[in-house]
């Protein structure tokens, strides 16, 4: 049976596409192309909006953006993954709730100029820009913030916002602002609640690098994760499963997180001690605040794995049985996992796997295993085999090294 792997372009491979498909469209040249990457969250799931940790790390597959600057306020939008060409004047921008929202994918676009210009830093120039991206689409790989990120460094770089001309991307502390404008135009302008996360990773990471993300007051600590050094990679599976029943639940989870969050009189989950009164919480709540509880323990003590020396067969035994945890946790407390996710990290735990789990949102979208290199042709073929056999649809592959940030 085919094993389909999903391989990142090359820096020159995205540039020439994207410049390619400007051209084609716009019949001029771009003047500058920019890019950022989708990400894989190793550990720490659903805790970035309960003040949580998350460990995500930038995957080398990325979305490319090619921009010409215009002398009017009207963003021309091309993208190789959609249909026609998209126009929408910066003037004319509200928010999702308003009656005049941004439809479909150019919200994530235009959003990030409106928030910028919220934040003080416009009024921005109107954009050509053409897009093209190897990061798959709702797969829990954060082709959105891809997107949102590589714009938002296409504008820093045409109008660098940063103090005495340079450029936000120039600093951490820059970047960190980009992400707030990202987070913003997709939760105001295209209406999808996100917790940060993903455009952390895309902005703020670095190669060779995990991030330990403490959502609380968005610092980042830099951890190394070089797990070609140790011949084992972090093999993602797209479960390419459909997304049909997972409306509304992203939302479900966050109330119960608030509403518990309430009962037990903190602000959010992360500020409780090691004795919650379980008695004030509902069944449902129960479920869900132990699931986040026990998964902020569990990622710090990933990250204590890693910096504790290197990464012996022995450490990967304890990285592999905390994603383990995590992902038995999101099946059974948090309920966001779906038969194809079970599946796929059954399967590589049988096949050779230090440890699998799900990542991201969940019902549907992607998992990743830590398996060790001359195991991941065997781990592939085994996960397609069993979807096969279950009538799932058939799984992509990445394999993800920890990758560059937006530039
Ligand atoms: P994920 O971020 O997990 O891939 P989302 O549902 O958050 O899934 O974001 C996917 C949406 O982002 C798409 O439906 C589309 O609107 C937009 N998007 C992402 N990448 C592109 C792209 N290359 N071209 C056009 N739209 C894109
Ligand atoms: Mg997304």
């Amino acid at each position: 049976m085919a094993v389909i792997v999903n391989d990142a372009w090359t820096m020159d491979e995205g540039a020439t596409r994207v410049r390619a498909l400007f051209e084609q469209y716009f019949a001029a040249q771009p003047t500058a192309i920019h890019s950022a990457p989708g990400r894989v969250n190793v550990i720490g799931e659903h805790t970035d909006y309960n003040g949580g940790f998350a460990l995500p790390m930038a995957l080398p597959h990325r979305t490319f953006a090619a921009v010409r600057q215009r002398g009017d306020r009207i963003v021309r939008l091309v993208s190789a993954q959609e249909s026609g060409v998209r126009e929408v004047n910066l003037d004319d921008i509200d928010t999702h709730d308003s009656n005049n929202p941004v439809d479909g994918w150019p919200a994530y676009v235009v959003g990030v100029a409106w928030a910028l210009e919220q934040a003080g830093h416009g009024p921005l120039p109107g954009l050509d820009i053409a897009i093209d991206s190897c990061v798959p689409f709702g797969a829990g790989l954060s082709s959105s913030a891809a997107l949102e990120c590589a714009v938002a460094a296409a504008w820093d770089s045409l109008v660098p916002m940063g103090a005495d001309g340079a450029r936000l991307l120039d600093s951490d502390e820059g970047r960190a602002r980009l992400v707030s404008a990202c987070v913003q135009a997709e939760n105001e302008i295209a209406g999808a609640p996100t917790g940060g996360m993903d455009q952390a990773a895309s902005l703020r990471c670095v190669e060779g690098h995990v991030i330990l993300l403490d959502c609380r007051d968005q610092s980042v600590q830099h951890i190394p994760f070089d797990l070609a050094a140790v011949d084992t990679e972090l093999l993602v599976t797209d479960t390419r499963a459909p997304h049909a029943l997972a409306d509304g639940q992203y939302a479900r989870r966050r109330n119960a997180c608030e509403s518990a969050a309430r009962a037990l009189g903190v602000s959010l989950l992360v500020e409780l001690s090691d004795d919650v009164d379980w008695s004030k919480l509902t069944e449902e709540e129960t479920k869900r605040v132990r699931h986040v509880t026990r998964e902020i323990h569990r990622t710090l003590a990933f990250v204590r794995v890693l910096e504790r020396a290197d990464l012996t067969a022995d450490a990967l035994r304890e990285l592999g049985q905390l994603m383990d945890e995590s992902h038995e946790s999101l099946r059974y407390d948090y309920e966001v996992t779906c038969p194809e996710l079970d599946t796929s990290v059954e399967v590589a735990r049988a096949n050779g796997a230090y440890g699998a789990r799900m990542t991201g949102g969940g019902f549907g979208g992607s998992s990743i295993a830590l398996v060790p290199t001359d195991a991941v042709d065997t781990v592939m073929e085994a996960i397609v085999e069993a979807f096969d056999k279950s009538g799932f649809n058939e799984p992509h592959f990445l394999r993800a090294s920890p990758s560059a940030p937006a530039q």
